[in-house]
């Protein structure tokens, strides 16, 4: 059972937070300063740290630099409602896993929290199988039964991304942060260029879109 700190000063949101990961099984605490969530971080105890930036005593940013300062790798998820470049890349440059504006979906929350809790246990296998279908890390093709697949460079990185996690939907933005970074105009439409291609090489009916949350990789 994944242990996970929440460390959000408004209650309401704290207690919305707490409620769902609950509901979904996980073992929670919630802390609403800086000082207590950094030294509560530092107990080792925890799987993965759920981070409001504006807080009282040290702001989010300040407990994330001085936790990876003193070389914690407990994933990351910074919350919060700036919603600045600036702030998403001082956020991810100062060792955040990923990053989840608010006002945000319960799921697309869980859906982060199951991604970077999952990061973590992958091990370094070389083919990646999901149902019928496998993606060598190697030659970076996949098959299909008899059927062998070439990927450019992004589907792959794409297709990978879809492998890791299938069955759970990837938000737009998750898809464009892994696979083209940060420095991409979130405006972009190249995430659903690359769905539409890889949907030509994989078969239209792999990749389901989920109505105002993201894509979802289907097994059968
Ligand atoms: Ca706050």
């Amino acid at each position: 059972m994944s242990r996970i700190l929440i460390v959000e000063d408004e209650e309401r949101i704290a207690s919305f937070v707490e409620k769902g990961l609950r509901s979904k099984g996980f073992v929670t605490s919630v802390v609403a300063d800086g000082h207590t969530a950094l030294d509560e971080a530092r107990t080792g105890s925890y799987d993965l740290m759920i981070l409001d930036i504006g807080l009282p005593g040290l702001d989010g940013f300040t407990v994330l630099r001085q936790l990876r300062e003193g070389g914690a790798t407990l994933p990351v998820i910074i919350l919060t409602a700036r919603d600045s470049v600036d702030d998403r890349v001082s956020g991810l440059a100062g060792g955040a896993d990923d990053y989840v504006v608010k006002p945000f979906a319960f799921d697309e929350l869980l859906a982060r929290v199951h991604l970077r809790l999952r990061d973590d246990r992958t091990p370094d296998a070389t083919v990646l199988q999901v149902g019928s279908m496998s993606l060598n890390l190697r030659t970076r093709r996949v098959e299909d039964g008899t059927k062998a697949i070439d990927l450019s460079a992004r589907e792959f990185a794409l297709a990978e991304t879809f492998f890791r996690h299938p069955d759970q939907v990837l938000s737009r933005e998750q898809l464009l942060s892994r696979i083209w970074g940060l420095d991409f105009d979130p405006g972009s439409n190249v995430v659903e260029v690359y769905i539409r291609y890889l949907r030509r090489k994989l078969g239209a009916d792999r990749i389901e879109t989920v109505r105002g949350m993201g894509y979802r990789f289907v097994v059968h």
